[in-house]
């Protein structure tokens, strides 16, 4: 494993809106690697759970640390093993105060760790889940655009006020499916696979995608950016997706750190961070 590398300082914060900080990924290293990148320009980050059995462990973070927020659902790898009980959980996870969205959840036809039904199934009892409970879902979707899509918009997304809100994150589309999310209103989350020099479709639309609908994450320990690949993934590298976004759109670093910061506040109703 590489050392960690340091980003280089900016000079304003930046939102990690996906984060897997949790033992499962970091071990005894949870904490370091927290502090390290709330150090490092990080001001507040949103940590989705992918199983249901770590709740507690995700409340204790957010409990330990002001400026990180979770979210509880079940990844579409163990779709498998929903159930009613599982929407208990959920529900439950879901009226503690950190708690900001559900996911994350969606439909994974790329590695069918669970069968299509099952994972069907899962995902918009989510989405069920989450208007119900006004709460943004977190949408992981790989080879599956139209399944999800259909699937929103029977959920109740759109761009109504009381649409069902939500994020497609670390996006792997292109510029194909972009009308389709504008017109369910959701937004979209880049993460460390914009950086890659093959992710060409990706970049495409990553010049194209609405100012007011772009977040930027890590999904970390996986993904990590071009410029430390090989190296753990964590939620300073968030800074290097930042720094492509903003070389494909010719802005600067700052200016999407700040555009993508304001938008994650709004989907997720985050507050101010705390100093
Ligand atoms: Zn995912
Ligand atoms: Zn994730």
């Amino acid at each position: 494993m590489e050392k960690t590398k340091k980003v280089p300082k900016k000079t304003c914060g930046i939102i990690d809106s996906h984060a897997h900080v949790v033992s499962e990924f970091f071990g005894a290293e949870r904490e370091e690697v927290i502090q390290r990148s709330f150090a490092n320009g990080v001001v507040q980050m949103v940590n989705p759970g992918v199983v249901l059995d770590n709740v507690d462990e995700l409340k204790d973070i957010a409990e330990r640390h002001a400026n990180l927020f979770f979210a509880t659902g079940l990844h579409p790898h163990g779709a498998k093993d929903w159930s009613d009980k599982c929407a208990e959980a959920i529900e439950e996870a879901s009226a503690h105060p950190k708690a900001v969205g559900v996911g994350e959840c969606g439909l994974d036809f790329f590695y069918n760790n669970s069968d299509h039904d099952s994972q069907r199934q899962a995902f918009a009892a989510q989405c069920r889940l989450a208007k119900r409970l006004n709460k943004p879902v977190i949408v992981h979707c790989r080879d599956a655009w139209q399944e999800a899509f259909d699937i929103l918009k029977e959920e109740g997304a759109g761009n109504h006020a009381d649409s069902l809100k939500g994020v497609f994150h670390c996006f792997t589309g292109a510029p194909e499916h972009l009308s389709a999310i504008a017109d369910l209103g959701f937004y979209v989350s880049f993460s460390g696979i914009v950086t890659f020099p093959n992710a060409k479709s990706l970049q495409q639309a990553a010049k194209q995608v609405p100012e007011d609908k772009i977040l930027v994450e890590t999904d970390c320990p996986f993904l990590a950016p071009q410029k430390v690949r090989g190296a753990k993934n964590e939620p300073q590298y968030v800074w290097y997706v930042a720094e492509r976004l903003a070389e494909l759109r010719g802005a600067s670093v700052e200016s999407i750190a700040q555009i993508a910061m304001a938008n994650t506040r709004k989907l997720f109703s985050l507050p101010e961070p705390v100093l």
